[in-house]
């Protein structure tokens, strides 16, 4: 088994109408940048619903230089109608999104929980909240 250090938030920055899932996304990571599979391991779709994306077995392609020990998790949404970053997610995903994060720490107690903007180095937004105050105000707490 993989050691898992972080279980990363990430976002699909597509804007709320876009009901995208799995599918989609898989769709773009091999046809458009040539990877093997898509490069999260969930996917939670704006109705709530949880797709399996790549085998948590299998190292994914969400954060630069850490998808050896990591588990990438993607909320459908993030960006509004502009393109612009904006955390729009629903109750739905929301509460989805605690209690995978809940399944997961049970196999991998020592993980942690993070938003792909929180490693050193990220450019980028993703997932458009504070990921860390996030999951201490929903009582999953984190380690560092
Ligand atoms: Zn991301």
């Amino acid at each position: 088994m993989r050691i898992i250090n972080a279980l990363v938030v990430h976002c699909s920055a597509t804007p709320p109408n876009s009901d995208i899932g799995a599918a989609e996304i898989r769709r773009v990571h091999v046809k458009q940048n040539k990877w093997r599979d898509i490069g999260y391991h969930y996917v939670i779709r704006r109705n709530g619903k949880v797709e399996v994306g790549r085998p948590e077995a299998q190292a994914g392609a969400h954060v630069s230089g850490h998808n050896a020990d990591t588990l990438g998790i993607c909320l459908v949404g993030g960006v509004d109608s502009k393109g612009r970053a904006e955390a729009n997610y629903t109750l739905e995903q929301y509460e989805t999104l605690i209690g995978l994060i809940r399944q997961l720490k049970g196999f991998y107690p020592k993980a942690t929980i993070k938003g792909h903007r929180d490693f050193p180095g990220v450019k980028k937004d993703c997932p458009c909240f504070d990921v860390r105050t996030w999951a201490e105000t929903v009582g999953l707490g984190w380690t560092i």
